[in-house]
């Protein structure tokens, strides 16, 4: 087995009594994993589970989420994982559209499963507990290639209806070879798990890595800030990575000043656009927190700030992963130069084959060996890449192309700003104007005229929207992305 079934039995042949999951009071050795895996995987297979047949999980952070993920890959069968923040009928999509016949959920998630479209439904409890106990543990012989299909991983749906990428046991080997080697890994990494497992980051960039290395993951069902900052410290962590949100957040709690931070060697933050202030208040704790930028389709590490540029770079996505090329093309589909916008397209080993049942959707994306990203960036003459925006997300004002995610950047230093979206509308003299929508800190009540002047002397003027309003909250998706078509049909003109 060449896939990433094997890497319990591998871990467990060289340190096999290492920690590599922690869950609350619970620790499991990679011996553990290994015979837990293997059990899954006999019981699948005597449920009828064959290779190519897809496998989902749906719940939150859990081992037996990653004993899922092995237990499938040893049977070569696909692992499909499911965002719990969806809804039912949501849900029921994705089972149908991957085809998927066994299904593994957290029992709090047991309403959103559609028992009839399933042949095999486990709830993780005492049941799976049975069903390990009662499985054999002999070693799965199936033969699984690195070209395989892994994983059917579903896209954010920020831009339309979440997309099936899959992703090859090679690619995510590769993709975890790049977080090996960028963040020079080490067998005694701690990582914290509390970004959510369905979503590509924390499988991809932390979870897979660090069990790669042999180091130790510390899952959590569900992000707290408070309790992030106190879990930093009891365990010792020493790695993370987050989405801006999650970092916000725990730089805005009381316990942030007195938090012992002093074990975190590394913090990835990605996922959207980093607001620079953030990336200062964690530097100025002495702490290396380097911003990243991928997507599902990339497997997802793309591109990677280093530690040595961390400041003189700062706001920068840095620099293509060790084993990525990345390039901003123009609409000619030649490399921009520096200082210009341009779309980002990356190729690499760990680059997905294509959209899961969408041949129209994966030629338009994944062409001359490149995935098309969809993002507008800038490199500079040293070949830093700076993320601007999603491309249906730039406007042009006065003839001047303007990133709403840069504007909401910037509106998001006001004291009183909690969240914002800055949207397009049409405008006589201007051809298109930025309108900010945005929701208050609880507690304050900004004049949105207020909010605006703000920005004088921040942004370029032709930059500043020439309206705002000031709503109680902002459609979002599951993932907690901002859904910017649902902005422009509620506030646009
Ligand atoms: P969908 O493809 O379904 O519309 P999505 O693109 O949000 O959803 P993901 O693959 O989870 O789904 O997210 C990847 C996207 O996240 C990137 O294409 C980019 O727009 C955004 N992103 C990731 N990292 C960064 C970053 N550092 N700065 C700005 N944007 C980022
Ligand atoms: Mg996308």
């Amino acid at each position: 087995n060449e896939g990433i079934g094997s890497w319990p039995a591998r871990r467990a042949r060289k340190t096999p009594h290492r920690t590599a999951l922690v869950h609350g009071s619970h620790r499991l050795s990679y011996a553990g994993l290994h015979e837990r895996s293997t059990r899954l995987a006999q019981a699948l297979r005597a449920a009828g589970v064959r290779r190519g047949d897809r496998v989902a999980y749906l719940g939150p952070n859990h081992p037996a989420y990653l004993e899922t993920l092995f237990a499938a890959g040893l049977l070569g069968a696909v692992f499909v994982p499911l965002n719990t923040r969806l809804a039912a009928p949501e849900i029921a999509y994705q089972l149908r559209d991957s085809g998927t016949c066994a299904l593994l959920h957290a029992p709090e998630c047991a309403a959103l499963v559609p028992h009839d479209a399933l042949r095999t439904a486990v709830e993780i409890g005492p049941g799976y507990e049975e069903l390990l106990a009662g499985a054999d543990a002999a070693p799965i012989d199936e033969v699984v290639a690195p070209d395989d299909l892994c994983l059917i991983m579903y896209t954010s749906g920020t831009t339309g209806r979440p997309k099936g990428v899959m992703l090859t046991h090679a690619n995510l080997v590769w993709n975890a070879f790049n977080v090996l080697v960028d963040h020079d890994l080490t067998a005694d990494e701690r990582a914290l798990v509390s970004a959510p497992l369905f979503h590509t980051a924390a499988l991809n960039m932390l979870t897979l890595p660090v069990l790669l290395k042999g180091g130790t993951c510390v899952l959590v069902g569900s992000f707290d800030p408070a309790e992030t900052l106190e879990l930093i410290d009891e365990h010792r962590i020493t790695f993370m990575f987050g989405v801006p949100t999650m970092y916000d957040l725990m730089a805005r709690q009381p316990g942030w000043d007195g938090a012992d931070l002093s074990s975190l060697r590394l913090l990835n933050c990605g996922g959207a656009p980093v607001p620079t202030p953030l990336i200062r208040t964690y530097q100025s704790r002495g702490l290396t927190f380097l911003q990243g930028y991928g997507m599902t389709e990339a497997a997802p590490g793309t591109l990677i700030l280093d530690a040595e540029h961390a400041t003189s770079k700062v706001g920068s996505a840095g620099v293509p992963h060790f084993f990525s090329d990345v390039r901003v093309l123009g609409p000619d589909e030649r490399p921009m130069r520096p200082g210009a916008l341009g779309e980002v397209v990356v190729r690499g080993p760990h680059v997905a084959a294509g959209y899961w049942g969408l041949p129209e959707e994966s030629a338009a994306a994944f062409r001359d060996g490149w995935f098309h990203s969809g993002d507008a960036a800038r490199v500079d003459e040293d070949g830093y890449v700076t993320i601007a925006d999603r491309i249906k997300d730039m406007y042009i004002s006065g003839g001047e192309n303007v990133s709403s995610a840069e504007v909401e950047l910037a509106l998001l230093d006001h004291p009183d700003v909690a969240e914002c979206a800055v949207i397009a509308v049409p405008d006589e003299k201007w051809g298109e104007v930025g309108r900010a929508v945005f929701v208050a800190r609880e507690g304050s009540e900004p004049d949105p005229q207020e909010v605006l002047a703000s920005l004088a002397g921040v942004l370029a003027r032709y930059k500043i929207p020439k309206s705002a309003v000031r709503v109680g909250q902002l459609p979002r998706n599951a993932s907690g992305k901002l859904l910017k078509p649902k902005v422009r049909a509620q506030y646009g003109i």
